[in-house]
């Protein structure tokens, strides 16, 4: 097989025996080391309702936590009847994005790796492909033998961008001499690209630069895929991850994705934004996954700076996205025991409350869109307000013909033609409730038979027709008394702080 033909292979596709989840599951990840430092806690999430732990594996380089107490942490896991997978963070994290709080375990790859070279002769380790990364990895992968695996997610360093918002690539003499060698590109190329990158501007050369990285990130995946028979890998995407890091969706699809979120704190989740960024980017993500190979990225980070009933509170942003696994993490560091007192309830809540929609598509006159622009080019902040605006949504793949978009900067620019919707940008309309909400007094004379909620307080109304049910996520952090109308009726509704309720319509 050459090169062309091995990019254009399928990926292999997941065993079946990964039995994908057809109702909502829930696993986390913890390491060895904290279940022989805290034996109890396998009880403790057994107890909770936990389906999967996965355990920490490679990183980068380095087996911190030795194959051998790896694979009796396993042991016991399974001996509790629950499921033992494992999780790799395959590249480095540029700084500590693991936050072991004994400080012990090494933050960057071994001397022999390579660090990432930006255009301005910068360099950082991690987020970045070279030898011997592949063949370390796929080494790790066959010392998992006989350890019982089936399953083995690449954490979210598996990109070629240090973060969200930005266009990866490393420009090491290696990387340049292969990418302007194998597009015919001459001296003046080097300089024309950096300028691209800088102005966000998708030329051609930018296109191809991007797609140069993302054909070596998934060359890198499907080497990984056939280092052992049997287990299935998946991919933990980040926050909004997309082209620009290396990442091109479409050649995930069929393989477990973590869709990408981001607040990890209480700093970053009580905002109202951050609640309806998150709820966005796993929106986008799932367009790229079916439900039952989809898994949250439900993370605390630092491990004790997230509270118990914010993380509680983010199992909606899976119920509402059709996310069936939850996969919850804080580094190698597990949030406080106390939390499961809290997630426990909320975790059969949510899976009652998911069954009911689970398969159903939300529909609504607003639309979610997420362009070719802002996955190549863009600053990975969306105009995700009208999330809260309590009017139901639906999510495109494409700008659609009716209703209202609501559009990136990067989208926005690049100036596409409607066909048909209202095209909602930040340049006409700030993106503020106050805006959102003097664009649903207007339209509600409009709305026909959408449901949607009476009050001008922040909430989710997720519209699930097809199983006669609306979900309301009460934004707010205080309880609400809120009222869905749906044709002629008023539906007084009262959600706690955070809490989603399912109203049969
Ligand atoms: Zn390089």
């Amino acid at each position: 097989m050459n090169r062309r033909e091995f990019l254009a292979a399928p990926l292999l596709a997941a065993p079946a025996f990964s039995a994908p989840a057809k109702e909502r599951r829930y696993h986390v990840c913890l390491s060895s080391a904290a279940l022989e430092r805290n034996p109890e806690l396998i009880d403790v999430v057994e107890r909770a309702g936990v389906h999967t732990i996965w355990l920490t594996g490679f990183l980068y380089g380095h087996w911190y936590y030795q194959p051998a107490h790896i694979a009796a942490a396993a042991r016991r896991i399974r001996k509790a009847g629950l499921q033992a997978e494992i999780a790799f963070v395959p590249l480095g994290h540029p700084g500590d994005s693991l936050g072991d709080k004994a400080g012990e375990p090494p933050l960057i790859p071994p001397p022999h790796w390579r660090q990432c070279v930006h255009a301005d002769g910068s360099r950082h380790w991690g987020t970045s492909l070279h030898a011997p990364a592949t063949a370390e990895n796929a080494a790790a992968i066959a010392r998992l033998n006989g350890m019982g695996f089936r399953t083995l997610f690449l954490d979210d360093d598996f990109r070629l961008a240090t973060g969200p918002g930005q266009i990866g690539g490393c420009f090491c003499d290696d990387h340049w001499r292969r990418f302007s060698e194998s597009h015919g590109y001459g001296a003046g190329a080097r300089e024309q690209l950096i300028g691209d990158i800088q102005s966000r501007s998708l030329s051609p050369e930018l296109r191809a630069w991007v797609e140069f990285h993302c054909s070596e990130l998934t060359a890198c995946f499907r080497q990984l895929q056939r280092a052992r028979k049997g287990l299935t890998i998946g991919n933990m995407v980040m926050y909004l991850g997309a082209e620009k890091a290396g990442i091109r969706l479409n050649d995930y699809r069929g393989v477990p994705f973590r869709v990408g979120e981001l607040m990890f704190s209480d700093r970053e989740f009580d905002r109202l934004k951050g609640k309806t960024d998150e709820l966005f980017s796993s929106l986008f993500h799932r367009r790229f996954t079916p439900p039952e190979l989809a898994y949250s990225e439900t993370t605390a980070f630092p491990a004790d700076k997230l509270s118990a009933s914010n993380m509680a509170a983010k199992f909606a942003v899976s119920t509402l996205a059709d996310v069936r696994n939850t996969m919850m993490m804080s580094g190698l560091t597990p949030f406080p025991a106390s939390h499961w007192q809290v997630l426990a309830p909320a975790m059969r809540s949510h899976a009652a409350i998911h069954a009911q929609v689970a398969g159903h598509a939300p529909a609504g006159p607003f639309k979610h869109y997420w362009g070719e622009h802002s996955r190549y080019v863009g600053d990975d902040k969306p105009y995700s307000l009208f999330l809260a605006s309590g009017i139901p949504f639906e999510v495109c793949n494409a700008l659609p013909s009716n209703g209202w978009a609501f559009l990136s900067d990067a989208d926005a620019a690049a100036q596409p033609r409607s066909s048909g919707a209202e095209l909602v940008t930040r340049r006409d309309t700030p993106e503020t409730m106050e805006e959102i909400f003097a664009l649903k007094h207007r339209l509600l004379p409009r709305l026909g038979a959408t449901p949607f909620i009476e009050e001008e307080q922040p909430a989710v109304c997720a519209w699930y027709p097809t199983a006669r049910r609306a979900l309301v996520w009460n934004l707010s952090n205080e309880p609400r008394a809120l009222t869905l109308r749906h044709e002629n009726r008023r539906i007084p509704l009262r959600a706690a702080a955070l809490e989603l309720v399912a109203v049969p319509l």
